[in-house]
């Protein structure tokens, strides 16, 4: 992060704008609506300017040249020359009081972000100086997300903050509450629809009844194969009301990081043969968190039911009565046949999929070959690569035709993604020349004839 941003009171305190001229109003404009006390040094001002400075503020009708800066909570310099604004930076930085000069990053010790107000509720976007007109358009977005009405919202669930404090003693306790009564109630639309009384009775009837928003849970949340944007509404609205995530190694960077900053983030690992947390403890842990009355994410990559192993994670889970979500997930398959141009199904290629685990136990695989021999149907296999061999040559073997298109596709939908086309005899010579890193999927079957037309996502397309 370049910038942080914070929040800077200043109701009441005095503040110095340099410059007199339509920028610096605009500024004046803002600083008034923030209670600031104004003080301006410029030969001459704007009527408006004039008009913004108000009780207790003064215009010194002069030239910049070095006047005390003492009692100045933040300063701005708003004028045409850049030698002034540069003097007035300089000044304001040595004695360590906040300046501004507008248009100049390099001059500012704190810039001014892009601002929707919905007071008490207010949200800055700084793009650090990159681009501000891309933070003006995020703006814009979370103004049409975020309507006036969420001023409305914020006071009326401000007001009640010290009643309920009052009612509930415990901190973990109220967040729960208010996150029930926002996420799960009518309340936010009924104040967005002006009917300030049914959130009352709704306010009223959380409070009564508040049993409901204090016992633990499990989400397994399919996380998707990688991409964050993969993941579900769902999952990302039950990840963030989450107090533990329990994550491994194929949950995708940056997914983690959508929880609530403040939860408690838990690596258990799981990659082959590296079984950071064995699943008899996963399963131990989950239920034991929830019986703490936690609420616990628990991230599985793709979806929680294709080779995840959700199933097992759930059964003890259900049988000591804990509450719980399963949420599915996009699965490797989806992803890397969309983000590798290779449709699973085609009427000209495929009639059918199947997904098939190529996890090998002491370095066999116990697969009935025969049926895998459907020339129009496409098989995927999963944790496929260190059996590669056994799998290409068990199908040749068993009689399907070697020329039969195979790919491997590496890290799918991230931006690492690599696509490596052959034919089922010519696969591992391939991978052994390519070198990919897990994750990969194998796919096999016509339709990855296709990847070349419809390959899309660079990744890169090898
Ligand atoms: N539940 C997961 C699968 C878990 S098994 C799902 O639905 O996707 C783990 C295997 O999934 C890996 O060995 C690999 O074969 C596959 N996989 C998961 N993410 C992947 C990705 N981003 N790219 C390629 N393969 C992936």
């Amino acid at each position: 992060m370049d910038y942080l941003p914070i929040c800077l009171k200043l109701q009441g305190h005095k503040v110095l704008l340099v410059g007199g001229g339509i920028v610096a109003t605009r500024k004046a404009r803002l600083l008034h609506r923030a209670g600031a006390v104004l003080d301006v040094l410029a030969p001459n001002i704007t009527e408006e300017l004039a008009e913004l400075l108000g009780e207790g503020g003064n215009h010194y009708s002069t030239v910049w040249a070095n006047q005390p800066l003492q009692g100045y909570r933040a300063i701005i310099a708003a004028t045409p020359d850049r030698a002034v604004n540069r003097e007035v930076s300089e000044a304001a930085q040595r004695q360590h009081i906040p300046v501004n000069v507008v248009d100049d990053p390099d001059l500012c010790s704190f810039i001014i972000p892009a601002i929707v107000d919905r007071t008490p509720l207010v949200m800055a976007i700084s793009s650090s100086g990159s681009s501000p007109v891309l933070a003006r358009r995020v703006r814009s977005d979370i103004e049409s997300r975020y309507p006036e009405g969420y001023a409305d919202v914020a006071r009326f669930l401000g007001e009640r903050r010290e009643q309920l404090a009052n009612v509930v003693t415990e901190e973990r306790e109220r967040r729960l509450f208010w996150e029930h009564l926002i996420d799960e109630t009518e309340l936010v639309p009924a104040l967005l629809a002006q009917q300030t009384a049914r959130a009352q009775a709704l306010f009223d009837a959380a409070l009564a009844n508040r049993d409901g928003t204090q016992r633990g849970a499990v989400y397994l949340i399919g996380a998707g194969p990688g991409d964050p944007d993969l993941m579900t509404f769902k999952a990302l609205r039950l990840l963030q009301r989450a107090d533990v995530v329990l994550y491994d190694r194929l949950v995708g960077p940056g997914i983690v990081e959508m929880a609530r900053r403040d939860a408690e983030k838990m690596y258990v690992g799981k990659q082959r043969a590296e079984h950071a947390m064995p699943q008899s403890e996963i399963n131990a842990t989950l239920l034991s968190l929830a019986q703490q009355g936690k609420r616990v994410a628990r991230l599985k990559g793709g979806d929680p039911f294709i080779f995840g192993r959700g199933g097992e994670e759930i059964e003890g889970l259900m049988a000591a009565g804990v509450e719980f979500e399963v949420v599915p997930g996009i699965t490797a398959a989806s992803g890397a046949a969309c983000y590798g141009g290779i449709p699973l199904t085609h009427r000209d290629y495929a009639q059918s999929v199947r997904f098939i685990t190529g996890h090998t136990r002491n370095y066999t695989l116990d697969l009935t070959w025969a049926d895998y021999l459907n020339p129009s149907e496409t098989l995927v296999f999963y944790m496929g690569l260190a059996g590669l061999s056994i799998i290409a040559q068990s199908l040749i073997g068993a009689g399907r035709d070697p020329e039969t298109p195979t790919a491997v596709v590496e890290k799918a939908t991230l931006p690492q993604q690599r696509v490596l086309a052959a034919t089922l005899a010519t696969i591992e010579e391939r991978v052994a020349q390519e070198q990919p890193q897990a994750p990969t999927l194998l796919i096999i079957g016509d339709v990855v004839r296709l990847h070349p037309t419809l390959g899309w996502y660079d990744g890169v397309s090898a």
